[in-house]
């Protein structure tokens, strides 16, 4: 046994998974339909690692949702709420995932959250009194029997207890360490089972071992796994880390009694000191994860066989991906459309695979193993990413005064309440508004050729002329154009800045059905011409409010897209910023007062472990963002806006990013954020959201006015803007509408409570 993968896309090579599963949701076909096209999936996933000559084939990553989630049911970790449905299995677990409507019975789903520094998400599982952690699941085992009748060489795979327990949720006063017990229990009965059927491995995932492990944490580590090692059983274990490096637990790991231990070398380089420096046990496999899983590009063959080859150990290796492919799109060969200079760099699922194969030929001295590793290594010779001398040459002339937005923001405040004349609590809302069928209609439309481009550009402006009529009747006080020309805010800045290449089919699960396509980050990044202004002057002209422009910061268009490799993460997001720059400066010259840059990456592309947050990330990725605006008059003002994540923690960073307002997603039990800007002198003007757009529900007047109010004793009022938590896109008209005029009604009734003579507001 010599090559493996993690795991592998679970959507399928013409997305089956997705449809068939939106398919059973809406009735039309059953779950025995669902159930067979889902084993059509595995068996063809299956068969194609066989093909590419993969040694030992993952089994169990195939999810219909989540596997956090297929591992919480497996053993048992279903809240009551959703057992008291009486659904079937499947049912029950899609409730979970995606919460349960029928008649009047609504269970609201579990949360969702990122998951680690990707873009894929899963549903976090819920310990409560009521848990009772007992192994009850098939699924795994069901797989696994599938497998073996198809002659495959399985590995069962499984989210590991520590990992579990670190990315759940504990309600009741519950909290992980109640669980050990009952968790060692459970997992060593998987793994007597697995062993029972002559599963020679299980892969336990632990990538939460690549976050930063205290004292308290390394403890739990041991209990699980000193209990569930205790006993032994045929089936060998396999600890499988990714995303970074295990620095703080590496010891503790490679002392225990696994049978192999899975380390990622591509995003955690760290990992290679760890072994020079500790060695690693001859007695255990090596699991080196040398392929990216995350990214698309070509291995380099030859830099792989060398890192290899200094390896500090005489363990046996096994070569793997660096990280599940599920975050990388099936195959390339499908791109027909891509140049071929830049095809021929991509490595896709299918593509990974057969790179590891070819790597162990080489690896091993296997007869055609030097072919591959002259034809691989010519491709490196000849990289020919565009490159713009102009944008080198800016970056390289770039200063500090370039990063300084003067005067500072108090002052320009002062020189913006003026030049605007706002009401206090300025009402303002995130940019887009619902993007009704009519409006995708158009939008396909134009891309099956049915209509002109002046026919598309005429359908949104009386989007837009329409959509500001609304906000003018609702009584809005900073009007936006809508976004009704955005199909996704990074695809539409991607497919205007040179620099970047879109694929066809280039398919990366996000969560559960649904897909992003990311661009590719391919040449030096540049603007052509201008990409918002031309919709944001529309929108001027036909208004007498203020209008606010729109644009997706630096940080974020980077994290969505897969980046280059042979350029640093700085030098691409600088590019980047400075490409927006043009468009900032190009919608002030054109009378557009307000701008906003948005960034709701800045925060999840933060690193694992909180001691390299500012040296390897924040300390550029903070300037990258104002040089995107420093050049700005002092009567521009800049808005930033954030969501899908918790700031408590970088409020520092976020107040140097040296916007003058910020609009952010406050769901309820996160007012608490506003007591920590209190503490933290909070300097930006802030937008806490007051409705949550991410849930059907229309908040009443007198719901939004007690928020209000609480934000107005808290926060200096002169600071606080009053708007929903994020942008309205995927909302009906009848909701965001409604929820606006409460929104505008709550405000205007606290502002004329505050401007009463005796006003204890
Ligand atoms: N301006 C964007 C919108 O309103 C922001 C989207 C986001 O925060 N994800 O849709
Ligand atoms: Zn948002």
């Amino acid at each position: 046994m010599t090559t493996t993968i993690i795991g592998f896309p679970r959507i399928g090579h013409h997305r089956e998974l997705k449809f068939a599963t939106e398919h059973y949701w809406k009735n039309k076909i059953n779950q025995e339909e669902l159930q067979q096209t889902a084993y059509q999936i595995r068996k063809n996933h299956w068969q194609a690692q066989q093909k590419a000559g993969i040694d030992l084939i993952p089994v169990g990553d195939f999810s219909f949702f989540d596997g956090v989630l297929d591992t919480a049911n497996l053993l048992n970790i279903v809240p009551a709420r959703y057992k008291e449905l009486n659904l079937s299995e499947l049912d029950e677990y899609f409730a979970q995932a995606r919460g349960y409507q029928k008649g009047t019975e609504t269970v609201k789903a579990l949360p969702m959250k990122k998951w680690f520094n990707t873009n894929y998400h899963y549903i976090v599982p819920e310990f409560s009194k009521t848990t009772e952690v007992k192994l009850v699941g098939n699924k795994l085992f069901n797989e696994v029997n599938e497998a073996l009748e198809l002659g495959v060489n399985a590995k069962a795979v499984i989210t590991g207890p520590y990992t579990l327990l670190k990315l759940s949720r504990f309600l009741d006063g519950t909290k992980p360490r109640d669980y050990v017990d009952s968790l060692i229990t459970a997992y060593q009965q998987v793994i007597a089972r697995l062993g029972e059927k002559g599963v020679k491995w299980l892969q336990i995932d632990e990538p939460a071992l690549s976050f930063d492990v205290d004292a308290a944490e390394k403890q739990l580590f041991d209990d699980l796994y000193d209990g569930i090692l205790a006993e032994k059983h045929t089936t060998k274990i396999l600890l499988q880390n990714y995303f970074g490096d295990i620095r703080d637990i590496y010891n503790d790991v490679v002392s225990k009694d696994f049978d192999g231990i899975g380390l990622d070398f591509v995003e955690g380089k760290y990992n290679n000191q760890l072994l020079q420096q500790n060695g690693f046990p001859d007695d255990k496999v090596l699991f080196a994860g040398v392929v990216n899983g995350k990214n698309i590009w070509r291995n380099h063959y030859a830099n792989t066989i060398k890192f290899l080859n200094q390896l500090n150990t005489k363990a046996d290796v096994v070569l793997s991906s660096s990280a599940s492919l599920l975050h990388v799109p099936y195959t390339a060969e499908d791109e027909t459309k891509l140049p071929a200079d830049v095809k021929q760099h991509l490595a896709f699922a299918l593509q990974k695979l057969d790179e590891i194969k070819e790597l162990d030929n080489i690896y091993r001295d296997e007869a055609d193993g030097k072919a591959a590793l002259e034809k691989n290594d010519a491709l490196f010779h000849n990289v020919k990413h565009p490159v713009n001398p102009a944008v080198h040459n800016r970056i390289a002339n770039l200063t500090d005064a370039d990063y300084t937005r003067l005067p500072a923001r108090a002052e320009r405040e002062k020189v913006q309440k003026k030049e605007f004349k706002l009401p206090i609590l300025p009402t303002t809302t995130i940019g887009s508004f619902p993007q009704t069928k009519d409006v995708r209609q158009n939008r396909s439309k134009l891309r099956k050729g049915e209509i002109t481009r002046e026919q598309y550009d005429k359908f949104n402006e009386d989007k837009i002329v329409r959509i500001l009529r609304k906000q003018e009747e609702i009584g809005l006080d900073v009007l936006v154009h809508g976004e009704y020309e955005r199909n996704d805010m990074v695809e539409y800045f991607g497919e205007k800045l040179d620099g970047f290449v879109f694929t066809q089919n280039g398919w990366v699960q996000s969560y559960g059905t649904r897909g992003v396509k990311p661009p590719i980050i391919w040449g030096d990044i540049s603007r052509t011409a201008p990409i918002t202004v031309k919709a944001s002057v529309f929108a001027k002209n036909h208004t007498d409010k203020l209008i606010k422009g729109m644009l997706t910061g630096p940080v974020t268009i980077f994290n969505w897209s897969f980046p280059r490799e042979d350029v640093t993460p700085k030098e691409s997001v600088t590019q980047i910023a400075l490409a927006l720059q043009d468009e900032v400066l190009d919608l002030e010259k054109h009378d557009i007062k307000i701008i906003q840059i948005d960034e709701p990456a800045l925060r999840e592309n933060l690193p694992l472990r909180k001691s390299n947050w500012y040296s390897e990330y924040l300390d550029w990725a903070v300037p990258a963002f104002r040089l995107v605006h420093s050049k700005v008059q002092a009567s521009t003002q800049i808005h930033t806006h954030m969501c899908y994540s918790e700031f408590g923690d970088i409020i520092k960073a976020i107040d140097d990013l040296d916007a003058d307002v910020i609009s952010f997603e406050a769901s309820r039990a996160d007012f608490t954020l506003i007591d920590q800007l209190v503490a933290a002198n909070f300097q930006t003007e802030v937008g806490p959201g007051v409705y949550d757009i991410h849930s059907p529900r229309i908040p009443s007047e007198q719901e939004i006015e007690d928020l209000i109010k609480q934000l107005v004793h808290k926060l200096p009022i002169d600071k606080i803007w009053i708007n929903p938590d994020c942008g309205l896109k995927t909302r009906t008209e009848e909701e965001s509408f409604k929820s606006l005029q409460n929104i505008v009604d709550a405000t205007k009734k606290v502002r004329s409570e505050i401007n009463e003579p005796n006003s204890v507001i």
